[in-house]
């Protein structure tokens, strides 16, 4: 744990001090090296698969759920010492009551479970070798160590795909990228504030520059880049619509084909910004580190469950004729490392009880929500959203949050966990100067607990002063 982040602090270090032509060159390698690892031959084969499924009919995506799910479980039973007790997957006939009566029979999964038995839930059977391995911070700033394989990343990119291919975008198409990646050194003060990826055609804009005199800039770079569409946060990608709104730089209606958010809740007034401005359809996507969940939007602003996927359950607080709201607790199938079953991810959903109006058969969700962050801000103005990212690789943090009062400072108060010491504590204080540079004062504040909001949500960030209004 220790080395890799220190190799990975070592090639920051390195990459920083390069010039922005040979930075150019790495983020391009980078990009293939990704590009071919993703869209491997279980991707295209898989993509091809489930593109004669989207459209059902449901009856065949039920029975395709049904199928994995009791292949998952058996599998779980025989190479997960923590599921080794669970009951043998339902025989019943029809296909749905399989299902429910399968999932009926077992436990629900917490976070806290997972993160206390992570070693006992990883299936035996996958060779070391073949396990990749991410974080996430979950919802309450808690690191958990998440493992996957490469099939099971080919599946999820399938199902980002075969809405992309729907939309007359190809793999190898000129694309804007505004996501967490540190692509620019956040030291830098002078553009370019983006870097190219020359393999995929892709121009990485930093979330890390974003400042008022520098947006300008940015949406100058869009209108002399080629791009068919755009991907990334909606709070990055809103930033950019609100300047060109303000200055009337909008782009040219038609020019993009598409744009894709993910990561965060879509807001409303940020969607209706992004689309007059960038002018383009926005398609969001509801996923998870964890890859145990995945919807993709429609047409009518709906998220369909991708069924073969994963399966969705809704603890039901509350409910009309038309939909229902509650929990989320997720079933992946595309997981064949680590058997999420019954997961309860943290977010809450709004699923209809009625077929969505644009023809997509199966389960689909009005919103899902639990994920809107509050942006930090920095004293030269820029605003930077996904702090809760910091907390990913932190192990030994049992729980954190930022304060923001002030544009000078910010506060982290965390629970540390029985193996603190100071080389975590440096960590940290490296991990919020990576995204936040040196123009803001930090100050940590152990603490025995995190209040938690009124409606018992936590919230990784609270700012008084980097609100939007909306
Ligand atoms: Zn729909």
């Amino acid at each position: 744990m220790q080395m890799r982040s220190m190799s990975e602090f070592a090639e920051r270090y390195v990459f920083d001090h390069l010039p922005v032509f040979t930075q150019n060159l790495f983020v391009s390698m980078a990009g293939q090296q990704r590009f071919r690892n993703r869209f491997s031959d279980h991707f295209h084969a898989t993509l091809e698969k489930w593109q004669k499924t989207i459209d059902g009919p449901e009856a065949l995506l039920v029975e395709i759920q049904r199928e994995r799910l009791h292949r998952m479980v058996t599998r779980a039973r025989e190479h997960s010492p923590y599921y080794k007790d669970l009951p043998e997957p339902s025989g019943a006939a029809d296909a749905r009551e399989a299902i429910a009566e399968t999932l009926a029979n077992m436990p629900v999964l917490e976070k806290t479970t997972y993160r206390q038995n992570t070693e006992d839930i990883i299936a035996r059977d996958i060779p070391s070798r073949s396990l990749r391995r991410g974080m996430t911070s979950g919802t309450t700033g808690t690191a958990l160590r998440l493992f996957y394989t490469r099939e099971t990343e080919a599946e999820e990119y399938a199902t980002v795909w075969r809405l992309r291919e729907q939309l007359g975008v190809g793999l190898f198409d000129p694309h804007y990228t505004f996501t967490g990646k540190i692509v620019v050194p956040v030291t830098q003060t002078r553009p370019p504030f983006w870097r190219t990826n020359r393999y995929n055609n892709q121009t990485l804009f930093s979330l890390y520059h974003m400042s008022p005199e520098n947006l300008e800039l940015y949406v100058d770079k869009l209108h002399e880049t080629d791009a068919v569409y755009a991907n990334g946060y909606p709070s990055a990608l809103h930033l950019m619509a609100r300047e060109m709104l303000t200055k009337g730089t909008t782009l040219t209606r038609g020019q993009l084909r598409a744009i894709f958010t993910s990561s965060e809740s879509l807001l409303s007034f940020q969607r209706d910004d992004i689309e007059e401005a960038f002018g383009a359809r926005i398609w969001d996507r509801y996923g998870s580190a964890e890859f145990a969940v995945s919807m993709t939007g429609c047409s009518e602003r709906n998220l369909h469950v991708d069924m073969e996927y994963c399966i969705v359950e809704v603890e039901t607080i509350e409910e009309t004729d038309d939909w229902e709201r509650g929990q989320l607790l997720v079933t992946g199938l595309a997981n064949n490392a680590t058997p999420f079953i019954r997961y309860r991810i943290g977010d809450v959903g709004t699923r209809s009880k009625h077929p969505c109006p644009c023809g997509r058969p199966g389960n689909v969700f009005l919103d899902v929500d639990g994920r809107v962050e509050d942006f930090v801000v920095t004293p030269s103005g820029r605003m930077i959203g996904r702090m809760d990212h910091i907390f990913k690789s932190m192990e030994h943090v049992e729980e954190a949050q930022i304060l923001q009062t002030t544009p000078e400072e910010i506060e982290v108060v965390f629970v540390p966990g029985p193996k603190f010491d100071r080389v975590t504590e440096a960590k940290l204080r490296r991990e919020i100067r990576t995204r936040l540079g040196d123009e803001i004062g930090v100050r940590l504040q152990p603490v025995r607990e995190i209040v938690r909001e009124p409606n018992g949500k936590f919230r990784a960030v609270k700012s008084t002063i980097g609100k939007l209004d909306s």
